[in-house]
C-alpha cells in the first residue's frame, strides 16, 4: 500500500522543523528533512570548489551526492553524515542556509534531488519538511500544511535561541538574514515558496509553540 504523507511547508524560521519532528514522534511516521539535502549539497559544492552558481557541475553532484541520515542510538536524533564526515551541526549555519537558497534556485539541481526525495516514503507514513512538498515533491499528500508568521517574528525566536546558546546575534542582522533569504526562496522562477492551492495555511506570529502542535494535531486527525 501507498504509505499516506503529510506536508510542512513555509518559510525559514516559521518552527517547521519542531512541529515535524513531534508529529512524526506522535504518529511514528519517518521525517523528511528536504533543508537538509539543500544545506549538504552546498556544504559538499564548498568542500569540491564548485561555484554555487555553476549548475552543469551542481547537477552531477546533486545526483551523486553521497549522503546518510542515520538515527542516533544514543540521542535518538538523525545524523547528518556526508561523504563520510558527520555535519549535523555544521549545516545548520546561517551562511550553509544561504549558500542552499542560491543552489535551490536552479531548476536542474531541484530535478536532481526530486526522485532522492520521494525516496523517504517507505514503510511507515511520511512529514514532509520543506519549500514545495506539497505543491512539487508531495503533489497528492494527504494533508498539506503551510506553516508561516511574520519576518519579525521569526526574527525574534531565532534571536532568542541563539542568545540562548551563547552566540553573538542581533535582531536586525537576523531579520536581514531572513528577509534576504525569504526574498530568493520565494521569487525564484522554479518550484517558488508559495502554499499549495489546497494547503491549509497556520500563521503562528500569536502562537506559542505548544499552540501550534495543538492546532497541528487536530488538522491530522480530521484527515487521516
Ligand atoms: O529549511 P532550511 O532552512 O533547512 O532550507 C535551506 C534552504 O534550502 C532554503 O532556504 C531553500 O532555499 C532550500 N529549500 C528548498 N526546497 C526545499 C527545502 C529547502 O528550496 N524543499
Amino acid at each position: 500500500a501507498v504509505m499516506p504523507v503529510i506536508t510542512v511547508d513555509g518559510p525559514s524560521g516559521s518552527g517547521k522543523g519542531t512541529v515535524c519532528r513531534l508529529l512524526a514522534e506522535k504518529l511514528d511516521w519517518d521525517v523528511l528533512d528536504s533543508g537538509a539535502i539543500y544545506r549538504v549539497l552546498s556544504l559538499a559544492a564548498i568542500h569540491h570548489h564548485i561555484a554555487l552558481d555553476n549548475e552543469e557541475a551542481l547537477v552531477p553532484l546533486a545526483a551523486n551526492l553521497d549522503v546518510q541520515f542515520p538515527i542516533d542510538g544514543a540521542t535518538k536524533k538523525i545524523k547528518v553524515i556526508l561523504e563520510g564526515e558527520d555535519v549535523t551541526h555544521t549545516i545548520r549555519n546561517e551562511e550553509v542556509g544561504a549558500a542552499a537558497s542560491k543552489i535551490a534556485a536552479l531548476p536542474r539541481v531541484r530535478e536532481a534531488l526530486l526522485r532522492r526525495q520521494r525516496a523517504f516514503r517507505s514503510e511507515s507514513g511520511l512529514i514532509a519538511d520543506g519549500r514545495d512538498m506539497g505543491t512539487v515533491v508531495f503533489p497528492n499528500a494527504e494533508l498539506k500544511i503551510y506553516l508561516t508568521a511574520s519576518a519579525q517574528e521569526r526574527a525574534k525566536r531565532r534571536y532568542l535561541e541563539l542568545k540562548d546558546k551563547g552566540l553573538d546575534v542581533t535582531l536586525d542582522g537576523l531579520l536581514s538574514e531572513i528577509e534576504a533569504r525569504d526574498d530568493r526562496d520565494m521569487n525564484r522562477k522554479v518550484a517558488p515558496l508559495v502554499p499549495a492551492d489546497d494547503a491549509v495555511v497556520v500563521d503562528t506570529t500569536e502562537l506559542d509553540a505548544e499552540q501550534v502542535f495543538a492546532k497541528v494535531i487536530t488538522l491530522v486527525q480530521e484527515a487521516i
